[in-house]
């Protein structure tokens, strides 16, 4: 343990940080954080020397697992090389190149030209901004609303905490930014559990089309929704409802974003959900598992009809980051795309550790607790529930998970809680074994609190 004054480092810790979606009074009365001191596969150890099995991958990142030296080798390299360059005013570095490239090649359709930022809010940010001005350039300047989704998550800039529809985070000090607007989530389990799948989807995805007509296309700029909803608490697409809401973008002229933040690279068996889902989206959001979060990197994949229109801007494009293509983190996150190949995980996540996790997973639904299990690849959800039968939810919500959730840390499992549904998306390197360690203490878990 490390302590000066008497103080842990938590206490410390505690004292000096603010620490992000925390209730920081809180921690500081529980004596600050834990600390984490070390991670090799899916394993974390903390500084009392408790193990955990991280089931969430970090924030869903770490896809390739804790303490792989060849990419720690790949950043000494680098940054002995060149530790940083940027890209502004005709310049580039090797890596940041060769990574746009694979990029390219790696999402489908026509996203061929990537911008690199260093997280995923900063590329939904950019997504907004660059979708305004293509429009100006079009002719078009009045088509600058936003319309996203309650429960969306698209990072914590203004502009894509706006875009998202978390309403903690409207609250503090986030709404107010004009010409953004919001959606239902497709959200069956609470909003159309009685309803048949398909007159649910149709239902979800009209509810575009009608705030579309309401605002106006002709004052509209984009759409942007993740694939399958993460931090709002792992909403599955019903199906057919990705394909339908593009269709009404692409009828009503509005630039269709998906953030694949979270399910690029792998993470339900496919290197991205376009690629699964059957879409061309007109801006994709990369970040979390491009680099598997061992450095800081995300991109914003932009059709090629767009990119044409940025080529263009009159005096260059008047938009980046410093650290935009830094080439430490691209040299990082091209390695770890490697890994990805070489290892063939996302075959793996697709064909063997996915199916076995969901199914797996599956088994919990049987238990009184569990309303529903949702999950596609290394994607899970555990729906908790009050009354099953009556299909009544827990009032005040978000008590039990969270309960649920401490004690499977006490066991050494991580997972989110998110009201009252548990979310698990382990690294892709899970075993079998640790993927029935996650479940089973899931189930002891809930044993207890019934
Ligand atoms: N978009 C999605 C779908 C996310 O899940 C997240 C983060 O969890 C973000 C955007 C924001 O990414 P960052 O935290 O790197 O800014």
């Amino acid at each position: 343990m490390s302590e000066t004054d008497g103080r842990t480092l938590g206490q410390r810790d505690a004292a000096h940080h603010l620490h992000p979606f925390t209730d920081n009074r809180e921690l500081a009365a529980a004596g600050g954080a834990t600390v984490i001191e070390r991670g090799e596969g899916c394993y974390l150890w903390d500084d009392q020397g408790h193990r955990y099995l991280d089931a969430l991958a970090g924030l869903w990142c770490v896809n390739v697992g804790y303490g792989r030296r060849e990419l720690a080798d790949v950043a000494a390299e680098q940054m002995q090389r060149l530790a940083y360059y940027n890209t502004f005013f005709n310049t580039t570095t090797g890596p940041t190149a060769e990574l746009a490239e694979t990029l390219a090649e790696l999402m489908p359709g026509h996203l061929n030209t990537a911008l690199f930022a260093n997280s995923g809010s900063e590329v939904c940010d950019s997504a907004i901004r660059l979708a305004r001005y293509y429009w100006q350039q079009k002719g078009k300047p009045q088509k600058r609303i936003v319309i996203g989704r309650e429960e969306g998550y698209h990072g914590s800039t203004l502009a894509a905490l706006s875009a998202g529809g978390i309403g903690a985070m409207h609250a503090q000090g986030g709404t107010g930014l004009p010409d953004f607007a919001h959606i239902e989530a497709p959200y069956r389990f609470l909003l159309g559990h009685d309803m048949p799948e398909a007159a649910f989807a149709a239902q979800a995805a009209r509810a575009l089309e009608s705030k579309i007509e309401e605002l106006g296309a002709e004052n509209v700029a984009l759409f942007i929704c993740e694939p399958i909803q993460g931090a709002g608490g792992l909403i599955f697409p019903p199906e057919g409802y990705l394909a339908e809401v593009q269709n009404i973008c692409q009828r009503h002229d509005v630039l269709f974003v998906l953030d694949e933040v979270i399910s690029a690279f792998g993470r339900l068996g496919a290197w991205s959900a376009a690629e699964l889902f059957g879409l061309s989206p007109d801006f994709m959001t990369l970040a979390k598992g491009l680099s598997s979060g061992y450095q800081p990197i995300s991109a914003l994949m932009v059709s090629d009809p767009i990119a044409e229109v940025l080529r263009d801007a009159e005096g260059g494009l008047a938009h980046g980051f410093t650290y935009s293509g830094h080439p430490v983190a691209a040299a990082v996150a091209l390695e770890n795309l490697a890994i990805l190949k070489r290892e063939k995980l996302v075959e793996r996540v697709r064909e063997e550790i996915g199916p076995y996790f969901c199914e797996t997973l599956k088994r919990l639904e049987t238990r009184p607790l569990v309303g529903e299990v949702r999950g596609l690849g290394l994607l899970g959800a555990v729906e908790l529930i009050q009354d099953k039968a009556a299909h009544r939810l827990f009032d005040p919500p978000g008590v039990v998970a969270a309960v649920c959730r401490e004690n499977l840390k006490a066991r050494g499992i991580i997972v989110r809680a998110v009201r009252d549904t548990l979310l698990i998306a382990p690294p892709f390197v899970v075993t079998r074994e640790q993927v029935d360690d996650i479940v089973d203490t899931l189930e002891a878990a809930l044993e207890d609190i019934s």
